[in-house]
């Protein structure tokens, strides 16, 4: 076992701070990797201060972080797709039965023995899991990804999740040229989920709170944007939507979003908000509209998305941290003030 340096909260009231944590040797099929860069997502915010308590409790102190690239520094003898030196990735999922029907269709975020990245229990050293924030992490060849030679690292890191959660839905729902896909929020998922369906050749809305960010909207790729809080602009999208991403974090009206969709069109709910959201029988009724979830996405997939990232060059659009700002950057990305998502130069940590 290893002692190495990591940031932690030690409840839903404290801030993250420096920590010492145990990473267990690489045994078997584990690979050890030290963390480069590591993104913050806004689940690691709703998990440090507990905000899902009611769907999973957090357990303390956490140490979040699920969106890893790093290098390779040790290997198990059972290693056969990594060695020493290889550039590297881990998402939201460190490890799953690998026998369910989920795992066999390569869907290992729905096992009902997956373990997540952080906040789960950690079968090695008991307690729970403990995430990227931190020197490194010690994972089952199985849920290390490759990440594409030509992308930059710090930039890269927000495929983890941001990445793959957007990805995985845009997939799902058929997203291709000549289909009208809307995306509420633009945040982290929210830009990726631009950058992504702009380039399945969709034609591309954004809806956003923030008119602000309409400038940018344009240069990742978006055809149009709707200020959400203008009813007229809203009016005008009426019945045309194929798809909607909804990435927003906080409790809104998706009512108004399915109003926009067109027949058999669909609305997936990326984003996590605590409390429950009320919906409207006509809103779904009238045209056989349909509401979905999302979560994250298999590993396989997470693998053709950075294989489609590198292709396509798609990397996040980042704002490069030293981890001493991390209190910060949590509560900037509260107020929707980054753009647009924060990557944690994990060398600021041997300081
Ligand atoms: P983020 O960077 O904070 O982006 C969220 C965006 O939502 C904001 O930029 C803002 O966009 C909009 N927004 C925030 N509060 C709002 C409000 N009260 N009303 C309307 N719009 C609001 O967060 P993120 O990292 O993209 O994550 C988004 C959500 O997805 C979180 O709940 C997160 O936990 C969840 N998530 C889910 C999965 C999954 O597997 N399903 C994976 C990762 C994350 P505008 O300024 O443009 O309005
Ligand atoms: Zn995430």
């Amino acid at each position: 076992m290893n002692n190495v340096k990591a940031y932690a909260a030690t409840s839903a009231k404290s801030p993250l701070a420096p920590t010492t944590i145990p990473r267990r040797d690489p045994a078997g099929t584990d690979v050890r990797i030290e963390i480069l860069f590591c993104g913050i997502c806004h689940s690691d915010l709703h998990s440090v201060r507990n905000e899902w308590s009611e769907f999973a409790e957090t357990q303390y102190p956490i140490v979040p972080g699920h969106e890893i690239v790093g290098r390779v520094t040790g290997i198990g003898s059972g290693v056969k797709k990594f060695k020493e030196g290889d550039t590297v990735g881990v998402g939201c999922l460190v490890d799953s039965d690998g026998m369910c029907g989920e795992c066999k269709a390569g869907l290992e975020q729905f096992c009902p023995e997956r373990i997540l990245t952080y906040n789960s229990p950690d079968r090695h050293l008991g307690g729970v899991t403990l995430g990227g924030y931190s020197d490194s992490i010690v994972v089952d060849e199985r849920f290390v990804l490759r990440i594409p030679e030509n992308l930059d690292l710090a930039h890269t890191a927000p495929l983890l999740c941001a990445g793959i959660t957007t990805f995985s839905p845009l997939r799902h729902w058929n997203v291709t040229a000549g289909k009208k896909v809307g995306v509420v929020g633009l945040g982290g998922l929210g830009h990726m989920c631009v950058k992504l369906a702009h380039a399945f050749g969709a034609h591309v809305v954004v809806f956003s709170t923030s008119p602000e960010k309409k400038e940018d909207a344009m240069r990742l790729g978006a055809d149009e944007v709707v200020i959400s809080r203008d009813a007229n602009e809203m009016q005008k999208h009426l019945g045309t939507f194929n798809f909607i991403l909804d990435t927003v974090s906080a409790k809104h009206d998706i009512n108004a979003y399915l109003g926009l969709l067109a027949r058999d069109g669909n609305i997936t709910l990326v984003g996590a908000p605590p409390e429950a959201m009320g919906v409207a029988a006509f809103a779904l009724i009238g045209g056989r509209h349909s509401l979905s979830g999302s979560a994250i996405g298999g590993i396989a997939e997470t693998q053709e998305m950075l294989d489609f990232c590198g292709a396509h060059n798609i990397t996040a659009d980042v704002e490069v941290i030293p981890i001493q700002k991390v209190n910060e950057a949590y509560d900037r990305m509260l107020h929707g003030d980054v753009k647009y998502r924060f990557t944690i130069d994990m060398a600021s940590l041997k300081e």
